[in-house]
């Protein structure tokens, strides 16, 4: 059992409706937090202010109401906490885990067309990691902050579901936490609020595996406790690829709008990675009692809407 009071949340991006993605994600999220009985809270990622539109916070928030997982708690806005981001940089420069690269647009073009030749990923190599932060700054240059991550040897947790994760240090690069115009970025702003709201179990999608990686260093950097991590496979549709619009209704709108009972998309959504013994048909107060991150499934499994339609 955990040590701490368990604390899930859902960090949706606000960019469109509640895809069935997202919502599984909600749902173990949920019936985590209520199986410790825990809180399980919301936060709504919306500093991206170009892609940000409040009509999908409202078509999220309308799906979780549907599907019926409540979130304790006032929801947090992430771009409410943007000053704080902004002191957490400030932290990070004060105490030697992050510092300021003046590598201009060019030399940075350079560094990834060198790569392009040598068929390699870009890495930013670290040209202003041992620079003396007394050093005179280029003349004319606004820096970007780095955090600094570690040099050798691998970034390593035990994920609740797909078990030991390593990753080789040398694929995390030192990235960017405040742009040149003073912005934090995503990475920065999910290890603050997280810590912020105090989260101790992460579960997300495997797409976000190495997100983790970097955003383990910011919180060690910090000296900050890490949360326990989960990464749920993506869903697939029937022929084996991402699960996207193509494949038919992706949006839990829809499956309201068809007639579904939300009950039974619970049910299935639970079902897509998760098992109990044979048990097919329970309710969500079963699923609450019964649910465990190592019974859920490593492989993508496969949504198939012309089998939940015969359902
Ligand atoms: N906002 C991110 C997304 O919608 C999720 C962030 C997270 O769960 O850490 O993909």
């Amino acid at each position: 059992a955990p040590s701490r009071p368990v604390v899930t949340r859902f960090a949706p991006s606000p960019t469109g409706y509640l895809h069935i993605g997202g919502a599984r994600t909600a749902l173990f999220n949920y019936l985590f937090a209520k199986h410790h009985g825990g809180k399980f809270l919301m936060r709504i990622e919306d500093t991206d202010t170009e892609r940000h539109n409040e009509a999908a916070v409202d078509a999220i928030l309308q799906g979780m109401a549907w599907m019926g997982t409540p979130h304790d708690g006032a929801i947090v806005r992430q771009r409410e906490n943007i000053g704080r981001h902004k002191e957490v940089a400030a932290q990070l420069l004060a105490n030697g885990g992050a510092y300021k690269c003046y590598c201009s647009k060019e030399e940075l073009d350079a560094m990834r067309e060198e790569a392009e030749k040598k068929g390699v990923a870009f890495r930013y190599p670290g040209t202003w990691r041992n620079v003396p932060p007394d050093a005179p700054p280029p003349a004319g240059r606004q820096p970007v902050v780095r955090i600094k991550t570690p040099e050798e040897g691998c970034t390593t947790w035990k994920d609740g579901v797909m078990g030991q994760i390593e990753i080789p240090n040398k694929d995390v690069d030192d990235f960017i936490i405040l742009r040149a115009d003073g912005t934090p970025t995503y990475l920065l702003a999910v290890v603050v609020d997280d810590h912020d709201m105090g989260v101790t179990q992460v579960i997300r999608g495997s797409d976000h595996i190495g997100n983790t990686a970097r955003q383990i260093a910011v919180f060690k950097n910090m000296g900050w406790m890490l949360p326990d991590f989960a990464h749920l496979p993506l869903i697939h549709g029937h022929d084996g690829k991402k699960l996207s619009k193509r494949h038919g209704a992706t949006g839990l709108e829809e499956f309201e709008a068809k007639g579904y009972l939300p009950e039974a998309i619970r049910n299935y959504l639970a079902r897509l990675s998760w098992s109990h013994g044979d048990d097919e048909i329970f309710s969500t107060e079963q699923a609450v009692e019964w649910f465990t991150l190592s019974a859920c499934s490593k492989g993508a499994p496969c949504f198939d809407f012309e089998k939940l339609n015969v359902l």
